[in-house]
């Protein structure tokens, strides 16, 4: 499925259609919540008070933080036109690691620890699933090509963030889809992950027929400063995406920084998939057939 080849399978865009009524969605997010919910906690929607459009990380008084603010003036304005956060990890929760924390070292750990793996590939794959029609209301579109942030360590092709870009349901429409990997750019550092250059990571030759003028999403693991994931978007902009959509199913807090604090001890509900990661109040879920 996911090849450096770009022989993909090309078809209609039409075959989109609603999945999940609001019974089926009741069960799913039952098993979801059975299994991740009790440790995973619900990210704020785009648009809460407080919290950054972009990165859903603490923002006081505006809607994108000063680290967002930034990476868009380092990259001139070349990042994703939308992100989409699923959950909050919590780091540095001392003296204990908190289980979040702990799920996210098993699943970059080499090798990976399978059921940590499977968890983010459920919330992956149940809350796009669920909130497909919100994400294409906030879009207007579907994606035509799915790519995701490469590794920094060196198992590209392999890593099971693959596994996640792979779990994305509804807004991508499969018979059409094409699925392709970005390469490591000339500015690409190893060890390097908080650098944020639109030449960390480029689009091969062979790939530039699945990013120009097309609607892009690249889906990382973890958002802890966005820069890979930005830098990522950044090299998808420059060979001609028409749009890029960053997609993580974690966004990584920080219990020893006090906005962070602030914003995880407001958090104190399990993780609900039915709950909507993308606009609040205008929800979809269940409305449809
Ligand atoms: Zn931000
Ligand atoms: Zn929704």
């Amino acid at each position: 499925m996911w090849s450096r080849s770009s022989s993909s399978t090309t078809g209609s865009r039409n075959c989109w259609r609603p999945l999940v009524d609001a019974a089926t969605a009741a069960t799913l997010a039952a098993v979801v919540k059975g299994r991740v919910g009790g440790f995973l906690r619900n990210v704020y929607e785009i648009g809460h008070a407080g919290t950054c459009d972009v990165c859903r990380g603490p923002s006081a008084g505006s809607a994108v933080c000063g680290q967002c603010s930034n990476a868009r003036a380092e990259l001139n304005g070349l990042m994703c036109d939308h992100t989409l956060m699923l959950t909050y990890a919590q780091g540095d929760n001392r003296p204990y690691l908190h289980q979040s924390a702990h799920l996210m070292q098993t699943y970059k750990a080499t090798p990976p620890v399978q059921r940590s793996v499977d968890d983010l590939r459920l919330i992956v794959n149940i809350g796009t699933l669920l909130h497909g029609d919100c994400i294409r209301q906030e879009l207007g579109h579907l994606w035509d090509s799915v790519t995701y942030v490469p590794s920094s360590r060196g198992r590209q092709g392999d890593h099971p963030v693959q596994q996640l870009a792979t779990a994305v349901r509804q807004v991508v429409d499969p018979a059409a889809v094409q699925r392709f990997l970005l390469d490591l750019g000339p500015g690409y550092v190893p060890g390097c992950t908080r650098v944020r250059r639109a030449d960390r990571f480029a689009v091969s030759d062979e790939w530039q027929g699945a990013v120009r003028g097309k609607h892009v999403l690249v889906v990382d693991d973890t958002w802890t400063t966005g820069a890979s994931i930005q830098s990522a978007a950044a090299a998808l902009k420059l060979a001609g995406a028409e749009s890029v959509t960053g997609l993580c199913a974690a966004r990584w807090l920080k219990w020893s920084w006090p906005d962070h604090a602030a914003l995880l001890g407001m958090c104190t509900s399990d993780y609900d998939a039915l709950r909507c990661m993308v606009r609040e109040g205008r929800c979809l879920v269940g409305r449809q057939p």
